[in-house]
């Protein structure tokens, strides 16, 4: 996006994801290229202790998925982070390998898979 009116501390073009729109006056630690993430909507399982009794319920929320770069440095980070502000910045090379493994855990042979309980009734 910094086509037009590239500041001066800008090292090059912005990555093709980059949304932000940067300033002369941005400060140093705001040097950064970003897209605008993607937030997956995710329904999640808690679990609690209700006094003496563990209580399971289901909510509602977000995963936020992005990538972030610094100004000058070619790493690239993927952020992971959910809808409290927990954000895990992951390499290019580690993000690659959750993907990899979180495919393999959703397509994995049956015995990886979680089975229906059996009735018991
Ligand atoms: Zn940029």
């Amino acid at each position: 996006m910094g086509d037009i009116g590239t500041p001066s501390w800008q090292s090059g073009a912005c990555p093709d994801w980059c949304t932000v729109e940067h300033a002369e006056q941005d400060h140093p630690d705001d040097r950064s290229h970003r897209d605008d993430g993607i937030a997956v909507p995710v329904a999640f399982r808690i679990r609690r202790f209700v006094g003496a009794e563990l209580v399971e319920e289901v909510a509602q929320g977000h995963l936020v998925l992005g990538r972030w770069q610094r100004d000058g440095d070619p790493r690239t980070w993927y952020l992971l982070g959910d809808d409290n502000g927990t954000e895990l910045e992951l390499s290019e090379e580690s993000f690659r390998r959750l993907v990899d493994s979180m495919q393999r855990l959703i397509d994995g042979p049956p015995a990886m898979r979680a089975q229906p309980s059996p009735r018991r009734s």
